[in-house]
């Protein structure tokens, strides 16, 4: 019973020196950051795989505590070896997941990160919107021809993993470049195109497929491979069904089917340009949407 006692005045000790030198400002933002973290990591873990390998670990720990308490210690000795860096052994378990988080937090819409590589400005915007353009102009011959296309639109989200799948042609953007990409048969038709500030980056990318399973059984792999990307990205994806020649625009894990090319464009001019408050680049918009119907009345 003393010894008892003994124990909860050790823990009252412990707790009063604790909050005496308890600092309301930092140590309040320290439980804050570390309780959002904490958060932020089970939400984004229960929304991948990573939930499994994060039950599999809660495994081995029962597994390594059972073990230690019956003093098996060839079991202990090789746990202790196999897990010694537990640090490192997170780090390799769970690099996607670590980087697709820094990836979503680089995203963020603080400008002083774009001195990292986001080339701003009127000549970017210029650029892009010549690319769209073009796009709209061979997604709707590649349309008409029933050719097959897979076009991925790179916004904030950097799509290095996608792109290595591929072969990288840094090219300007044109409506032939980009027929002659999905061409039947040309060596780098099967895949997706990836577009990456106006330019085109890499062909013959290979994506995600979509983890909806309750998706309509008439698509297929090319419309679940846009699908895909943009769940795990904000990337926008257009695709040309070689079976309909339909359009479809694919976005946040969303497809919208058959679209207009006048609806094409407007979609697309919206995503490469969301700041739509800004009156400029809604007059340099209609711009474009004037000259694409100037082109379609041809
Ligand atoms: P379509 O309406 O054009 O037939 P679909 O949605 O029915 O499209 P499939 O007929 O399965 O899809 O299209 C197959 C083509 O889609 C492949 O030849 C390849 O070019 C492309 N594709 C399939 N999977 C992927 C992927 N994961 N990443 C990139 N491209 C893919
Ligand atoms: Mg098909």
């Amino acid at each position: 019973m003393s010894g008892l006692i003994d124990n909860i005045s050790v823990i009252w000790d412990r707790l009063v020196a604790l909050f005496s030198s308890y600092n309301i400002i930092t140590d309040t933002l320290d439980i804050a950051l570390v309780a959002f973290l904490v958060y932020s990591a089970i939400k984004m873990l229960k929304e991948t795989r990573g939930i499994q390998i994060l039950k599999g670990l809660v495994l081995v720990g029962v597994v390594y505590f059972v073990i230690n308490l019956l003093g098996m210690q060839a079991s202990t000795y090789l746990f202790k070896t196999l897990l010694g860096d537990f640090i490192l052994v997170l780090i390799i378990l769970f690099a996607p997941e670590i980087r697709h988080a820094l990836e979503t937090m680089g995203r963020s819409r603080f400008t002083f990160l774009n001195i990292f590589g986001a080339q701003q400005g009127d000549a970017l915007y210029e650029r892009k919107k010549k690319a769209v353009l073009e796009i709209c102009k061979a997604c709707n011959s590649m349309s008409e021809k029933k050719i097959g296309a897979l076009i991925v639109f790179e916004r904030d989200t950097m799509l290095g993993d996608v792109i290595n799948t591929g072969t990288k042609v840094d090219a300007s953007v044109s409506r032939e470049l980009i027929g002659s990409l999905f061409y039947p048969n040309s060596p780098l038709h099967d895949g997706g195109v990836v577009i990456r500030d106006g330019r085109v980056c890499a062909a013959g990318c290979i994506l995600p497929l979509t983890e909806n399973n309750g998706l309509s059984s008439d698509l297929g792999t090319r419309h679940r491979a846009s699908l895909g990307i943009t769940e795990k990205s904000d990337a926008v994806v257009v695709v040309v069904s070689e079976e309909t020649g339909a359009i479809s625009i694919a976005c946040g894990g969303e497809l919208e089917r058959g679209v207009s090319d006048g609806v094409l464009i407007e979609r697309l001019l919206d995503y490469i340009s969301p700041d739509d408050s800004d009156k400029n680049k809604i007059s340099l918009k209609n711009t474009v949407i004037n000259k694409w119907k100037e082109i379609r009345k041809k």
